[in-house]
């Protein structure tokens, strides 16, 4: 067990899928969770009425990652509510399957916007209010380091910078005490990637463990990267793909 008891968490995008299940497993280690949303407030109210019920603290953000000013009210918001952020967790993400003839321009903006600059600005607040032992956890992708098939090109982009930003961020921010990591998920079963959905037996075919993964067990590595036992991992991407990438 991640001992995280009287620590506060911000984890974006709580509502539904990894993040739901993260949002869960950090609450059940002792730790106060704040999650954000966009549209999706009766789950993340019952996100919230879950944690509770196990006899937990949390809070229901609306705040869409593409506005910096939302992120940064979540942030500060959740320093309000529970104290000041030991934990943030970047989960919010968007995708966009197109190759480059067909893809939008607008939907480029997008996915950057919400998978690297909300990714960008959550950090830049949360450590304002971060101290010693703070923990930075973005959810990245196996795809940024290798890609399955075609239409994914932006979204691997996106998951290639936010690796790369981690590496960077853990060298400012490890003189105080801050650790920040990168989790490279492979396919897991959320409505972003079902596991019953179109490209399911395309993604199943390259793994070595030939089946979805659970939001639970990316939680698990999540919470661990979150303890004070992981105090000496920074700068890292742990991937979690049933061995798409090996
Ligand atoms: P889902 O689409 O199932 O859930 C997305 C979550 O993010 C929801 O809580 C949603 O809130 C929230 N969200 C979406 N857009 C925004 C936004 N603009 N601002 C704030 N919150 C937002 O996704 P997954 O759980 O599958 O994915 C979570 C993360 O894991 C993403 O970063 C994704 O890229 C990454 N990932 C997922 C993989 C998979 O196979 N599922 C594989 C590798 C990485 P709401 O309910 O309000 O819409």
């Amino acid at each position: 067990m991640a001992d995280l008891a009287g620590k506060v968490a911000l984890v974006t995008g709580g509502s539904r899928g990894i993040g739901a299940a993260i949002a869960k497993r950090l609450a059940r280690e002792g730790a106060a969770v704040a999650l954000t949303y966009v549209s999706g407030k009766d789950k993340a109210d019952a996100v919230v009425r879950d944690i509770e019920a196990a006899g937990g603290r949390a809070l229901a953000l609306q705040a869409d990652s593409a506005d910096a000013e939302a992120v940064r009210g979540a942030v500060r918001e959740t320093a309000r509510a529970f104290g000041e952020l030991d934990i943030l967790v970047n989960n919010a993400g968007v995708g966009y399957l197109a190759t480059i003839t067909e893809f939008p321009l607008e939907e480029f903006d997008r996915l950057v916007a919400v998978n690297v600059r909300g990714v960008f600005a959550a950090v830049k607040e949360a450590v304002a209010h971060m101290g010693e032992g703070g923990r930075v956890i973005t959810i990245g992708s196996m795809a940024a380091e290798r890609i399955p098939m075609s239409a994914m090109a932006v979204y691997a982009m996106t998951k290639a910078a936010v690796a790369g930003l981690t590496r960077g961020l853990a060298r400012d921010l490890g003189p105080r005490g801050i650790t920040v990591n990168n989790v490279q998920p492979g396919p897991i079963d959320t409505d972003m990637s079902p596991a019953d959905g179109a490209y399911a037996d395309l993604f199943r075919s390259g793994l070595a463990i030939k089946r979805f993964g659970t939001g639970d067990e990316v939680a698990a590595m999540v919470a661990y990267l979150a303890s004070p036992e992981a105090g000496f991992v920074t700068g890292a991407s742990l991937t979690i793909d049933g061995g798409n990438n090996a």
